[in-house]
C-alpha cells in the first residue's frame, strides 16, 4: 500500500518498498501517458516530533508516450532520486494560509499531506509529470510522418516530393508538434 498513516511510522522510521500499479499511482484516466510493468518505489520515511516527514529514496519505472511526430509509442525511462518533505496540512487554519515554515535554508522539496494520511502514489503521480518532457519525441532526430502521405518516415521512403506547400496532413502535422506542453 502507498498510502501511509503517518501515526503509525515507528520512531526508527518505516520503509516502503512497493511495485507501482496505475491505480495506485492515480494513472486511471491519464491519456498522455501510461505507465509500463515493473515499475518501483523504495523508500524511507522518518517522521519528526511536529509530525513533518521525510522521504528519501528512488523511484524507478518505465512510462510510455506518443511520439509528437510520428505517433508511435515509445518508453521512457524514470530513474528519480526522491527527497522530500512533507508537512501536515492544518485545518484550524480558516484563513487559508499554510504556515510559515522556516526552510530557508534548506534545498528540499515541500508538499502537504492532509489529516493522518500521506499518499505516496499521489507523490509518484507527480515525479512522473515532472519527469515527462514537453516536447514528447520518440528521438530527437525523429523525421516524422510525410505531410503528403502520411508514412512514418523513420520506416520507410515514401516517393512523395520533399514538403508541398499546403497540404491537409502538413497544418496536422504543426498541431501535433504545438500541441505537446
Ligand atoms: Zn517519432
Ligand atoms: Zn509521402
Amino acid at each position: 500500500m502507498l498510502v501511509i498513516n503517518v501515526s503509525r511510522i515507528p520512531p526508527e522510521g518505516l520503509g516502503v518498498e512497493e511495485s507501482l500499479e496505475p491505480g495506485e499511482v492515480h494513472l486511471e484516466g491519464e491519456e498522455s501517458f501510461t505507465l509500463a510493468p515493473g515499475g518501483r518505489l523504495e523508500s524511507r520515511l522518518e517522521r519528526a516530533e511536529d509530525d513533518s516527514v521525510h522521504v528519501r529514496g528512488t523511484l524507478s519505472a518505465r512510462l510510455r508516450l506518443q511520439c509528437g511526430r510520428c505517433l508511435e509509442s515509445f518508453e521512457l525511462p524514470v530513474e528519480q532520486d526522491l527527497d522530500l518533505f512533507y508537512l501536515r496540512r492544518r485545518h484550524d487554519d480558516q484563513d487559508g494560509e499554510e504556515d510559515e515554515v522556516e526552510l530557508s535554508d534548506r534545498d528540499m522539496v515541500v508538499a502537504y499531506y492532509d489529516g493522518d494520511r500521506l499518499d505516496l502514489g499521489e507523490m509518484v503521480r507527480e515525479q512522473f509529470f515532472l519527469t515527462v518532457p514537453l516536447k514528447r519525441l520518440c528521438r530527437e532526430e525523429c523525421r516524422g510522418l510525410c505531410p503528403a502521405c502520411g508514412a512514418n518516415r523513420n520506416q520507410v521512403r515514401c516517393a512523395c516530393p520533399p514538403e508541398p506547400a499546403a497540404s491537409p496532413f502538413g497544418s496536422l502535422r504543426s498541431l501535433f508538434e504545438d500541441k505537446d506542453r
